[in-house]
């Protein structure tokens, strides 16, 4: 295909690799990606030899200029991220932008991405959910962040949350999450695909305590339920009532 491809690839196991992908992948006049060892491992295993070039945050404001000149050539690039699915928490949307922009052609070979396989692994409601990505790695704005998701959902907000987490900060993020949501459900979802794949359920509270002793081993997913429907107390609701009355007199 002439124009951009966005090829999603491995999370882990190195079978989800999809015959489009491999196909997107042989055939591109050049594969952008992260980190050109790890896209160049996973093509040797395939036999493909194909030109990479890196394409990450640091550069990619210098390459966008060149990328999109062999676009308009109707050269055929593919993206590829270290893992998973291009975009998401990953770089490339900057590019696909500019194309869009420039009326390029852009397609993609969906495949494995963490978030949904967590999501669908997680026994917690499928939708609506909202992914966060990445919480903000420093406490104070990682507070923020958790308190104006906490007033969305005052206003109305009812979602499964999914995040992304490195396993350091996976405790701290727990205690964070438990801290500014209260006692909910959840699920932290490690190394899936892979040999050791585990999915532990339970409150944010337990999850964080576990987490708190020693941090998950691999890569992790956390999500977490949707806040409980808000119950009226009777005071509440009494209220409620005489606040509605007394607007309905005056
Ligand atoms: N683009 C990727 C995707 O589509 O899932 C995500 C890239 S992001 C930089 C990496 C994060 O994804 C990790 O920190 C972890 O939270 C999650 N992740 C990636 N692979 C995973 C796996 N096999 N098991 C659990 N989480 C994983």
């Amino acid at each position: 295909l002439p124009g951009l491809t966005l090829v999603a690839t491995p999370i882990g196991n190195l079978g989800d690799l999809s015959p489009r992908a491999l196909t997107a992948l042989r055939t591109a006049d050049a594969v952008l990606c992260e980190d050109t060892r790890v896209t160049g491992a996973l093509l040797a295993r395939h036999g493909v030899s194909v030109a990479l070039q890196p394409l990450h945050d640091h550069n990619e404001s210098v390459q966008l200029p060149r990328v999109l000149a062999r676009l308009r050539r109707g050269d055929r690039l593919a993206l590829a991220s270290d893992a998973g699915t291009p975009l998401v928490s990953d770089p490339g949307y900057r590019l696909v932008r500019a194309a869009i922009a420039e009326g390029l052609p852009v397609t993609a070979v969906p495949g494995p991405n963490a978030a949904l396989t967590a999501l669908t692994l997680s026994g917690l409601p499928p939708h609506p959910f909202l992914f966060l990505g990445f919480l903000p790695p420093r406490a104070g704005p990682r507070a923020r962040q958790i308190a104006g998701l906490r007033a969305a959902e005052r206003a109305g907000l009812a979602a499964t949350l999914v995040l992304y987490e490195a396993p350091h900060r996976v405790a701290e993020t727990l205690a964070a999450l438990a801290e500014g949501l209260g006692e909910r459900p959840a699920a932290l979802a490690r190394e899936l695909t892979k040999r050791f794949e585990e999915v532990v359920r339970g409150t944010l509270p337990e999850l964080a305590a576990r987490y708190a002793e020693a941090p998950p081993l691999g890569e992790v997913v956390l999500v977490v339920g949707p806040p409980p429907e808000e119950t009226v107390g009777e005071e509440d609701l009494d209220s409620r009532l005489r606040a509605a009355l007394d607007g309905g007199l005056s």
